[in-house]
């Protein structure tokens, strides 16, 4: 679990800014929700035999013996509370969530026991068209925040009758391969067959290649779904690469499937996993709610926008303040509040505490500023204020105080 330390956060808040803005542009409201659940809750609605719920959740019991977990993920508190609230009676809803998710894994690069998700959900909405919604909301906010090389891949899972039969045929096929399976497989092929198709382990690779693929054996409604989808994606120019292997951790997706993956990370390269979930909120005993979303794993994405040119996280100010005498004080914080009121996105800092001249001087050097004003007694005396580049050779400006404003808007680009 890690701190975000002041150089990072800036980072932080201008990625979640970024995605949320988007967010609200496609009309999507914020759910703000408790990061504990009762464990019963993920139990039910992520599946008994997924990795999550089998070994990955920090669970223990409240001092009233009730038994709680950090959440590990967004998807099953949102559908709690859309029925507490009823939230679902009122037609379609777009929602989104962020903040802290908990599992217990082994900590390593992009894997981390803490990590942070924004997640986007739509409910009471069956058609193609707003899975394309998501995906291309998601590509809007890779292209806002500077960040190329992100792939998207795609598959349908079909309908629940199909992934039914698709079960057995699985099952068939790894009982008949029982020997190439590794432990974990072997655990999964009562449970979670489909879950092997996921497997990273290398030994079974050729194995897996080789299963038959769900494609095959999908239905009408499935395949007809995924066509709409496939072409609204094509009709937007969102290239995509169909991988009949994907699909995902959870054991309550149906159809549509997709992950946006990087190559820039290392193993840890999926940096945003969604898909359908139509089942979920009749599972919990609410109205047929079809429902799909996403959820971004912010940590991974953070690591991309650091190095891209619009993630510079620009924190220094433009402006350092320095400041000579107690009247000279006084005025600085008037003028300052003023060009703040003015000019809203400036970074000034104001030198507090005593110091002289020059010892302010280096201090306004060493914060980065581009800029420092400098008010002393002189400045006071006849109503202005000096303006110096730090950065360039150049003269200092003697400016008047009304004019602060419009020389420093020239000056500085935001
Ligand atoms: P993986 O196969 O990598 O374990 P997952 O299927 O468990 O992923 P999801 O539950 O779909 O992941 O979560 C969505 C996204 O959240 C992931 O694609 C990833 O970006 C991020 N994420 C998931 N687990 C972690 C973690 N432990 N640390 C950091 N980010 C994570
Ligand atoms: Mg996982």
């Amino acid at each position: 679990m890690h701190d975000a330390l002041p150089e990072k956060t800036a980072l932080w808040r201008a990625l979640e800014q970024g995605i949320q803005s988007i967010l609200l542009g496609y009309g999507y409201e914020e759910l703000r929700l408790p990061i504990l659940e009762k464990t019963e809750l993920f139990a039910r609605s992520l599946g008994e035999t997924t990795d999550i719920v089998a070994k990955e959740m920090y669970s223990f019991l409240d001092r009233n013996n009730e038994g709680l977990t950090l959440r590990p993920e967004g998807t099953a508190g949102a559908v709690r509370a859309g029925l507490e609230h009823g939230l679902f009676h009122q037609g379609p809803r777009r929602l989104w969530y962020g903040g802290p998710m908990f599992r217990y894994e082994r900590p390593q690069q992009g894997r981390l026991r803490q990590f942070h998700q924004i997640g986007a959900e739509a409910y009471g909405l069956e058609g193609p068209d707003i899975d394309a919604e998501l995906i291309l909301l998601c590509a809007r906010c890779w292209r806002a925040l500077g960040l190329a090389d992100i792939r998207l891949e795609l598959n349908t899972l079909g309908t629940a009758a199909v992934r039914k039969r698709y079960r057995r045929v699985l099952v068939e096929y790894f009982s008949d391969h029982l020997r190439q399976l590794d432990e974990d497989s072997h655990r999964r092929l009562a449970h979670n067959p489909l879950r092997i198709l996921d497997s990273k382990n290398p030994a079974m690779q050729a194995l897996l290649a080789a299963a038959p693929a769900l494609t095959d054996h999908l239905d009408e409604e499935s395949t007809e779904h995924f066509a709409g989808l496939k072409s609204m994606l094509d009709g937007a120019n969102i290239p995509y690469r169909l991988n009949p292997r994907l699909v995902r951790g959870l054991d309550y997706y149906n159809k549509t499937v997709f992950e946006w993956i990087t190559d820039a990370l290392g193993a840890q390269g999926t940096v945003c996993a969604g898909g359908r979930y139509d089942g979920l909120v009749e599972h919990f005993g609410g109205p047929a709610t079809p429902a799909v979303g996403f959820a971004i794993g912010l940590e991974r994405l953070l690591e991309l926008f650091a190095r891209s040119a619009a993630g510079g996280g620009e924190t220094k100010p433009h402006v350092y303040f320095i400041v000579a005498g107690a009247a000279a004080k006084a005025a600085a914080i008037t003028l300052a509040e003023a060009l703040r009121d003015q000019m809203p996105r400036l970074r000034l800092t104001m030198h507090c505490g005593a110091g002289s001249f020059k010892s302010q001087f280096k201090k306004a050097d060493r914060s980065g500023a581009d800029f420092a004003l400098i008010l002393g007694e002189a400045e006071m005396e006849n109503k202005t204020i000096g303006l110096k580049a730090l950065r360039e050779d150049a003269q200092q400006e003697q400016l008047i105080w009304s004019e602060l404003a419009q020389v420093l808007s020239r000056k500085i680009e935001f």
